[in-house]
């Protein structure tokens, strides 16, 4: 059902009305982790003002250490909608548990698979059977093949609302978190008639590199961006090495705007 061979048309996912593959370039913004709720709206509002036309926050954190701060949970998520009423961008949030698929159906409006679960078949068929559109992040060894079938995993349920994310892979390189392989949105836009978008944030795991690598995205064809931002990155909850400030973001949404007009 990914394959290009039975759907030639790009297909174009409808985010509340952003169009991804079609008229809108996804521009996925907000915090690595969702955070108190006056800060996440301030954040949105600037967000929205410089461009983005998705918020993105998670509430359900998979981290490395179980020690570390593992996201609000619930309450992050009615925090996520207090943020999407004041702001009226779509909430895309991280799914990590089928035990709380039916709070993301009712509160979330993409719901993001992130690398540490792009192969929890049982997370993909639950998915598989909402009709809520998917981020489905690239798992952090996983090969194009392989994330194309978690991608079947979701459709084979009947959700077509499917876009891919890539967010960088491990390799021996160690002066960045992954590498950001944009080699996968020339072969998933021929292999698929999906979408696929770009997170240079997860990739780089550094600041400095993102705006290079977000505007060699755009020039690559890619459908989108997910940029983690943060008022006061030293202070984020969580990823605050990677986070844009706001202003950073604007400046660089300033550019992708005449890059995209370019592509
Ligand atoms: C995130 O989006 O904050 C995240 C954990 O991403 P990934 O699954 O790509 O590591
Ligand atoms: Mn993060």
């Amino acid at each position: 059902k990914a394959n290009r061979q039975f759907h030639e048309d790009d297909s174009v996912i409808d985010i509340d009305g952003v169009k991804v593959g079609a008229e809108n370039f996804l521009v996925c913004a907000g915090p690595c982790s969702v955070e108190n709720e006056d800060d996440m709206v301030a954040l949105g509002k600037k967000l929205k003002a410089a461009g983005a036309n998705t918020f993105r926050g998670g509430a359900f954190k998979p981290r490395t250490s179980p020690y570390a701060f593992q996201g609000l949970g619930l309450e992050g998520l009615r925090i996520l909608n207090v943020v999407k009423e004041e702001t009226g961008l779509p909430i895309v949030s991280e799914l990590m548990s089928t035990d709380y698929i039916d709070e993301f159906v009712e509160s979330v409006d993409v719901i993001q698979v992130g690398a540490r679960n792009m192969q929890n078949f049982d997370l993909l068929k639950a998915i598989g059977e909402t009709d809520k559109p998917v981020l489905l992040k690239r798992g952090m060894s996983a090969t194009m093949k392989e994330w194309l079938m978690s991608a079947e995993y979701v459709m084979a349920g009947g959700n077509d609302n499917v876009i891919f994310c890539e967010r960088g892979v491990r390799t021996f390189e160690t002066a960045t978190r992954n590498t950001l392989d944009l080699q996968a949105v020339p072969v998933i836009q021929k292999e698929s008639h999906l979408p696929i978008v770009i997170d240079p944030s997860h990739a780089a795991g550094v600041r400095h590199i993102i705006p290079s690598m977000a505007k060699a995205a755009v020039m690559s064809g890619a459908n989108g961006l997910q940029i983690e931002v943060h008022e006061d990155p030293e202070n984020a909850w969580s990823d605050g090495q990677q986070c844009l400030t706001p202003d950073e973001f604007s400046e660089l949404m300033q550019t992708i705007d005449m890059l995209l007009e370019i592509e």
